[in-house]
């Protein structure tokens, strides 16, 4: 393929368009956008924020694609920013369009937005060990043709990477693009797939600060070759990210080892409550490489509504997979609050 060209996978009536220019100019005198030269409660909203909400944000969101290119050793054009993730699977899809293909369970947004969008998607099922079913999904990808792959790794619900070379094989047969969603990567013990993007050119790898910290900022970013970038770029409100979203995650990246110590101390209280319920007779706890650990009982949705009323919310995932429920792994003491009533409701305590 020629390295750049991505339009070819692009929907006919996106191809032609143009990624909006918000004209950026140095200017004493800024009177080109609507804006109001007033700041209501100036001095309230800088001891917020130090930012003139009066103007509309940079809309390239240039300083944090810098700062994170840095971080993952790419370029800043390799990098599409998003209001949250979810928004960058939903210009993925407008762009490229469908079929959309992706094994099941899985993040339920890659078909809630195929389906909005009108487009085409198939669910293939994961193999027993919550693994990609490498002969179902080639099939597929023969059959379907399919203009966009989404594999979740770390998947959610079932918390476990997909085997590397199963995706990298889907990756190799497939003629459209391939999204490896790394939401939960930071808590994986995976490298994960940046580092193959130069070697993979129809590859893109989601990612998201909402799972380690920042979920109410609403940042997630795409990586990807320049040239996918840019196509995916065509269909993106000028102004998607905020302001205050902006400055807020760039002050949080910052710190990095803030954000290794929160991610280690939630990756190792995953190896305890793995321990725990794996110890409680009646549950089954799946293996997880992310912040959650999916589990089977007896009779998921009665556990459910009884740690409900201990006043412990899980999500009960039964609809997906068989008398599941997936718990967030909380702080040491929200997972002993939830071990103990889990206990209780079992009828293994008291
Ligand atoms: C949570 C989640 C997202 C959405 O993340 P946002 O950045 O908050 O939109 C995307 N993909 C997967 C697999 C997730 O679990």
């Amino acid at each position: 393929m020629n390295k750049g060209d991505y339009s070819k996978y692009t929907k006919r009536s996106i191809r032609s368009l143009q990624p909006y220019q918000a004209k950026e100019m140095p200017c004493k005198v800024k009177l080109d956008a609507n804006e109001s030269p007033y700041r209501p409660l100036e001095e309230t909203m800088d001891k917020l924020s130090g930012i003139p909400l009066n103007r509309y944000p940079d809309p390239g969101a240039k300083e944090l694609r810098k700062t994170i290119a840095r971080d993952l050793k790419i370029a800043p054009d390799e990098i599409l920013m998003g209001n949250g993730s979810d928004e960058l699977i939903y210009y993925l899809i407008i762009a490229f369009g469908g079929p959309v293909l992706f094994p099941v369970p899985t993040f339920s947004m890659y078909g809630i937005i195929s389906r909005a969008l009108g487009e085409e998607h198939i669910g293939i099922p994961l193999d027993k060990d919550f693994d990609i079913d490498t002969g179902k999904m080639l099939a597929a990808v023969k059959k379907h043709k399919p203009k966009l792959v989404f594999l979740s790794s770390p998947n959610n619900p079932t918390g476990n990477c997909f085997s590397s070379d199963r995706i990298l094989k889907i990756v190799e047969q497939a003629k459209g693009i391939v999204v490896v969603d790394e939401a939960y990567q930071p808590f994986s013990s995976d490298k994960g797939f940046v580092p193959l993007l130069k070697d993979y050119p129809n590859m893109a790898v989601l990612r998201t600060l909402s799972k380690i910290g920042f979920a109410a900022l609403r940042v997630g970013f795409l990586l990807g070759d320049k040239g996918l970038v840019r196509e995916v770029n065509k269909v993106r409100l000028p102004f998607n990210l905020n302001a205050l979203s902006q400055a807020a995650a760039l002050e949080g990246l910052r710190d990095r080892r803030a954000i290794q110590s929160h991610v280690k101390a939630i990756a190792s209280e995953r190896g305890r409550m793995f321990r725990e319920l794996d110890a409680m007779p009646g549950i089954n706890p799946y293996p997880s490489e992310a912040n959650f650990i999916l589990f089977s009982t007896d009779n998921a949705h009665a556990l459910y509504l009884k740690l409900i009323r201990s006043g412990i919310l899980v999500r009960d995932m039964s609809g997906a997979i068989r008398n599941a429920l997936r718990v967030t792994i909380g702080t040491p003491e929200q997972n002993n609050f939830f071990i103990e009533a889990l206990k209780k409701a079992t009828g293994r305590k008291k």
